[in-house]
């Protein structure tokens, strides 16, 4: 048994509360909450005046050593946790791809014994369907209710590769509805969009911009509200993953107006770059190749206004790191791959560390969302939505002691001279924000205290959901 932990005079903000108090840690999980709780010598003691303490951030969309075939992301889980935990993330969902032939449950066991030795924060999984047949179906209720899999993520996007029919999208929805699951899907018109990249290419046009211009709004809109349309069918909640688009949000709102259990997440990246990015000189601007591709100004607007009204109810990094140089991680985990064809870059960009100080900057700091509603958006939602609330994403008697002291007043410049990913960039190099993570807790163990690194591979614990998309 650990000691017990009391935090003292920090100012609690969850997604509806905010007060100045005392909370005791012990066994890690949250014993009690006063205005005073006496310190005693077996205990260790925080001053927590001045500070913040949230409830600790949950990112719902990460790929650690993701394998695409010929790419793969450079974070480990534990380079990748560890960054998480240096930006106050102290659960991460990441996903198990179940290959072509593969049983789902088998991906699954695979990316657990892959992580689990790994793991510097609580992590969790969601299963991407890719062979989908009367094998695959049968296995999907006793992932949901014995491996605690309450969301599956199918791909309307890239022809040949991940692209899965609305016909099989309609059946895994029908399957995984029954039995209490999510489905989340990648919303895009993969086959126009293959038309529109051949053509680019046949016209010599291979720049990194082209990714994005082969990629058009639209065709993102007009797959979201086909994915809506057969969820709300197939009677399954339905959330969007990585929306960027002004007009996919458009269709979730006409959802949701509707009273259709439509949700979506949106990421920094879509609230803080544009398309704009890809004008930048040489390959440079492959570093900011992900999918979908950045958008045009007005949709952040669109963005930071469906996330202040609740049309958007989660905000996740889709962190996806590959390095922009060859060195010394090799090719295959570099954007060098697709130096003169657009097409070949890897698809993604890291950013699992800066959510939290980049959301608290831009949202709170800029008057754009309330602190309630920042911690709702970071960890609060992200916990009811994927079935781990009130363990996580609350900060209350019981609750799992994952915490976050934040300074407000401590300002920061992002680079990645010095963040903890193991890829050599940061689409927000030389920002200037203000606000930072101080401390951090899992489950009650400081596992950040500022600069300094106290958590270790493996701590973290898988996390078994209950059902999934039951947030209204
Ligand atoms: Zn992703």
């Amino acid at each position: 048994m650990t000691d017990d932990v009391l935090i003292q005079n920090g100012r609690i903000v969850t997604a509806v509360d905010d007060y100045v108090a005392d909370l005791l840690v012990r066994d890690g999980q949250i014993e009690a909450i006063a205005r005073h709780i006496d310190p005693s010598p077996t205990m260790q003691v925080h001053d927590a005046s001045g500070l913040l303490v949230l409830p600790g951030g949950i990112d719902v969309h990460t790929h650690m050593e993701f394998d695409l075939g010929d790419a793969q992301t450079v974070d480990t889980y534990e380079t990748g946790t560890r960054a998480a935990a240096f930006g106050g993330t102290t659960t991460i969902l990441d996903f198990a791809l179940q290959g072509h032939g593969q049983s789902p449950k088998h991906a699954l066991d695979q990316r657990l014994a892959l992580a689990e030795p790994q793991a510097c924060v609580d992590f969790g999984f969601h299963v991407i369907l890719t062979d989908i047949n009367p094998g695959s179906l049968s296995e999907l209720p006793d992932l949901i209710n014995a491996d605690g899999v309450s969301s599956f993520k199918m791909f309307m996007a890239y022809p040949g590769v991940l692209m899965v029919s609305d016909g099989d999208i309609f059946r895994s929805m029908r399957a995984v509805g029954a039995h209490g699951g999510m489905i989340n899907l990648h919303a895009e018109n993969g086959e126009v969009i293959q038309v529109l990249i051949e053509e680019a290419l046949a016209q010599g046009n291979t720049s990194p911009k082209f990714h994005a211009l082969t990629r058009p709004r639209i065709m993102e809109a007009e797959a979201t509200h086909r994915a809506i349309r057969l969820a709300e069918l197939a009677e399954v909640p339905v959330y969007m993953v990585h929306l960027s688009a002004k007009e996919a949000l458009d269709s979730v709102v006409e959802a949701r107006d509707r009273g259709i259990p439509a949700f979506a997440e949106t990421c920094p990246h879509y609230l803080f770059l544009s398309i704009e990015d890809y004008d930048r000189p040489g390959f440079e601007a492959a570093k900011y190749v992900m999918t979908p591709p950045l958008r045009e100004h007005e949709c952040q607007h669109a963005l930071w206004r469906g996330l202040r009204f609740d049309d958007l109810q989660i905000v996740s990094t889709d962190h996806c790191p590959f390095c922009f140089n060859e060195n010394p991680h090799g090719l295959n985990k570099s954007k060098q791959m697709g130096l003169g064809n657009f097409e070949r870059i890897p698809n993604g960009a890291p950013g699992v560390e800066f959510r939290l100080p980049l959301l608290f900057d831009g949202g709170v700091n800029q008057g754009r969302l309330t602190l309630n509603r920042f911690v709702q958006l970071t960890s609060t939602a992200p916990a009811k939505m994927f079935g781990m609330f009130p363990r996580k994403g609350a900060i209350a008697v019981g609750s799992d002691a994952d915490l976050v002291l934040f300074d407000p007043n401590q300002p920061q410049t992002l680079s990645a001279s010095t963040h903890h990913s193991l890829v050599d960039y940061t689409l927000y190099e030389g920002f200037h924000l203000l606000g930072k993570v101080a401390k951090v807790f899992l489950r009650g163990q400081m596992i950040v205290n500022g600069d300094e690194w106290l958590g270790q591979a493996g701590m973290g614990r898988y996390q078994r959901r209950a059902a999934s998309g039951r947030i209204l």
